[in-house]
């Protein structure tokens, strides 16, 4: 069972999926499929497009939605000349709670080192919100033993200059890239193994008390049918759900099924 001293959280990430008009229609629908849903057990939250987030904010606070907001990604700086970027300001100035950074789609497609990754978790912490740091070997590292040295390492580059984070600003989801939009879900056991190698490294990086109590979640093709086999692992705090998240309907019953 996840320790009770920290809350889950399920954030839904929709990648570049749902115009403004269809993240509507999905909150409306989630909120009434979650409509009897103790809220106090789990946080959970969407982490949507740039152009879906304004309209999300004001449908959350005008119909009392208990979700939080989150974002997919943000540039370090506050404002300036960098034509078609983010900044954290303008993240925390619609109430968002949680951004992704370093996911392993813009490691991949975007060129995000963990250099980058690192000044952007500083810059949206900075802003009052929360990183949610994604890490996660491939195949070929795993196939060759080496998926923790690859996370362990991945995590405290990606963490430079972050120590001093708190638990209400760090979140650590291990996704084995392998197991991102394939269906193939990393088995339990070692899911939960690499959640504890991320605990103890952070407990190195920061500080074990405030390791205890950062929330490290797990993804990789969740699905309502495997999430409650993970949400049973003491050291899973709860999952980052890609495309199993796009689905108002499924995406309750990831959030109800344990
Ligand atoms: C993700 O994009 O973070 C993810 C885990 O995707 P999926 O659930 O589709 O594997």
């Amino acid at each position: 069972m996840t320790n009770p001293d920290r809350k889950p959280l399920i954030a839904g990430n929709w990648k570049m999926h749902k115009t403004h008009t269809d993240a509507i229609q999905f909150a409306q629908k989630l909120h009434y499929a979650l409509e009897e849903r103790d809220y106090e057990r789990q946080e959970i939250c969407i982490c949507a497009p740039f152009t879906d987030l304004r309209t999300l904010q004001t449908l959350f606070d005008a119909d009392r939605m208990s979700f939080e907001l989150g974002a997919q990604d943000v540039f370090w700086e506050q404002k300036g000349a960098f034509t078609g970027e983010i900044s954290p300001v303008m993240l925390a100035a619609l109430d968002i709670r949680y951004v992704i950074v370093g996911h392993s789609e813009r490691r991949q497609f975007f060129g995000d080192t963990n250099e980058v990754v690192a000044r952007k978790a500083r810059a949206v912490v900075d802003q009052g919100m929360a990183a949610i740091v994604a890490v996660g070997e491939n195949e070929d590292q795993r196939e060759a033993g080496d998926a923790e040295s690859t996370v362990a390492r991945q995590l405290s580059e990606s963490l430079d200059g972050c120590t001093d984070m708190t638990p209400e600003q760090l979140v650590v989801a291990y996704e084995p890239i392998w197991a991102i939009g394939t269906g193939r879900v990393a088995s339990t056991d070692d899911a939960e193994e690499m959640c504890t190698l991320i605990r103890r490294e952070l407990g190195g990086l920061l500080s074990p008390s405030v390791a205890a109590g950062v929330r490290v979640l797990y993804g990789g093709s969740v699905k309502s049918g495997n999430v409650e086999n993970l949400m049973a692992r003491d050291d899973i705090d709860g999952a980052l759900v890609g495309g199993a998240s796009l689905d108002p309907a499924e995406f309750a019953r990831i959030l109800t099924v344990w």
